[in-house]
């Protein structure tokens, strides 16, 4: 007889991604905070967006206390400077109206689990920074007051009406679970060996991970809409796709190539091939359509301006592209890998990804797909 029963090491096991996902915490070797140079880059390239958009969001308005987020802010670098920016283009805005500089409230969000401590350790050296870079042109430096706010943004983080300016880098491509869709009616995975949208994968998993972005990206859009003001602006920054197609190479290249160091690992016995076929990343890279549709469905903001961008990962030195890229993947996955199949093995996992990854790049420009979306609540 036939057992309709799967074996139980082939069941999707859900992970709890609020309580797993966190980037690297700590300063070392091989935290976010060291390993954070791929996204500032790509903030680098969109900041303006950001300041400029945090600055009409200031003159709409002008009120007296500013009050903005960082949504999925981590524990690295990048966090802080650009905080910074955006406090000194106000001010210097209000300063030129001949209007009294805003104080400014400024609300940390990342989930529980991230290293906030590393973070705030950056802030007395940043304070000072900043004060002495504002006094430098004979001007008092604002009054600048920060908090941590642990938890997901996907639900609702601040009262209603409290906030003046939202925007967010490179996290709103994590969803809050893994698709529930991703395994067949007997409970067994359908995307085997693959951790993500694959070109061979079935359709069921593009669905699966699509239906998944839409009821998540909704529920964001409905938690920020009542905690944004009227007329307020929200920026977000994510990974995303130029195309309509699932399988976009720019979306998966870099998870295919973890997908090849697993199969590695399986042929040498030191993984279970089972334990693979379970493993899924609780991530998804939107077009701007997609976007667009859920915006318009959502119907609380207006969409002031939405592109896709491919920035190159590749900066013409291989051997060192794949050394950064690999630990950047390795500071923003190592605690969800560690979660499914134990810490022994990522130091070994990571060593086969660098060599693959050098592989490639070596033979390929690595190209990843972003999405710049401003929006302003008008209802
Ligand atoms: N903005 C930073 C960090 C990007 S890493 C930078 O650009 O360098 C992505 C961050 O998003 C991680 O710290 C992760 O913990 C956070 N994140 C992911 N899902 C989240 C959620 N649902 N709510 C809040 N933060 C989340």
């Amino acid at each position: 007889m036939v057992s309709c029963e799967p074996p139980s090491t082939t069941k999707l096991v859900t992970m709890d991604v609020e309580s797993v996902l966190h980037m690297k915490e700590g300063l070392g070797e091989a935290s976010y905070a060291q390993n954070c140079s791929l996204q500032k880059r790509s903030m680098d390239a969109m900041k303006h967006v950001i300041v400029e958009s945090a600055v009409d969001a200031y003159a709409s308005e002008m009120p007296e206390s500013f009050t903005f987020v960082d949504l999925g802010c981590s524990s690295g670098s990048n966090a802080l400077p650009l905080i910074g920016d955006i406090i000194e283009a106000i001010h210097v805005m209000a300063r030129r109206s001949a209007k009294p500089a805003p104080e400014f409230m400024v609300f940390l969000n990342d989930l529980p689990s991230n290293d906030f401590n590393s973070m705030f350790l950056g802030l007395p050296f940043f304070t000072k920074k900043f004060k002495e870079g504002i006094e430098l042109h004979g001007d008092m430096a604002p009054s600048v007051y920060f908090a941590a706010t642990p938890g997901s943004f996907y639900g609702r983080l601040f009262s209603r009406d409290s906030l003046s300016f939202i925007y967010s880098c490179y996290s709103l491509h994590w969803l809050s679970q893994v698709p529930p869709g991703l395994v067949d009616i007997n409970g067994r995975p359908i995307n085997k060996g693959k951790m993500y949208i694959s070109n061979t994968s079935p359709p069921a998993v593009a669905l699966a991970y699509f239906e998944q972005f839409q009821k998540e990206f909704s529920l964001f859009l409905k938690s920020r809409s009542e905690e944004l003001h009227l007329g307020g602006r929200m920026v977000v920054a994510m990974l995303g796709r130029t195309t309509d197609d699932h399988s976009d190479k720019s979306a998966r290249v870099l998870w295919e190539v973890l997908d090849q160091s697993f199969a590695i690992m399986i042929s040498q016995e030191m993984i279970d091939e089972e334990k693979v076929d379970t493993y899924n990343v609780p991530f998804y890279a939107p077009s701007a359509r997609e976007i667009e549709d859920e915006v318009h469905r959502e119907g609380s903001f207006t969409i002031d301006y939405i592109q896709t961008y491919e920035l190159s990962i590749s900066t013409g030195d291989p051997l060192k592209d794949a050394r950064i890229t690999s630990m950047a993947i390795r500071a923003i996955q190592e605690s969800m890998i560690s979660h499914h199949f134990g810490k022994a093995i990522i130091d070994t996992l990571f060593h086969v990804y660098g060599g693959l990854l050098s592989q490639l790049m070596l033979k390929e420009e690595i190209k990843s797909s972003h999405l710049l979306i401003v929006l302003r609540k008008t209802h």
